[in-house]
């Protein structure tokens, strides 16, 4: 990767782990669960508010942690919001691909270059559980389990 992308790369990060996206959490939420990272001691949770059709019409988060696991949480909840939990669960799958080295790029459609911006924590295997963790609890909250932890 070259120097000047992977340092916007980190630029992106450190805005959404400084000044995270939805950080809330929603009154008519009707989804959620909790994650916990004990390798890092990042913990979250995730709310969704998952409409007719599986749409998810909001989604949020409440947290602490490192910066990758704040950031990976705040990009999340942008990217699935208006999407349907089919897409979201389809975008997950992807991106574990290309975190854990599997794939080196994905189509992901409006959400490709976020998760792009996400993909450079492949070279620390350490991070791959604080990049996953909110998605993680997003999959959770939508089958119902409260808990969810990384080990
Ligand atoms: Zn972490």
């Amino acid at each position: 990767m070259l120097d000047d992308l992977r340092e916007l790369y980190q630029e992106v990060i450190l805005d959404h782990s400084k000044r995270p996206r939805n950080f809330r959490h929603p009154e008519d939420a009707n989804h959620e669960a909790h994650g916990y990272n004990p390798l890092c001691g990042d913990t979250v949770n995730v709310y969704l508010k998952l409409g007719h059709n599986g749409l998810i019409e909001d989604a949020a988060f409440e947290g602490k942690g490192c910066a990758i696991s704040l950031a990976s949480a705040s990009m999340m909840t942008e990217i699935i919001k208006g999407k349907t939990e089919t897409e979201a669960r389809d975008i997950f799958t992807g991106f574990q691909k290309l975190v854990k080295g599997e794939e080196e790029f994905i189509d992901a459609g409006d959400a490709t270059d976020k998760l792009m911006m996400l993909a450079g924590v492949k070279e620390f295997p350490m991070r791959v559980k604080c990049a996953t963790l909110a998605w993680h609890a997003m999959t959770s909250a939508m089958d119902n389990e409260e808990e969810v932890s990384t080990e």
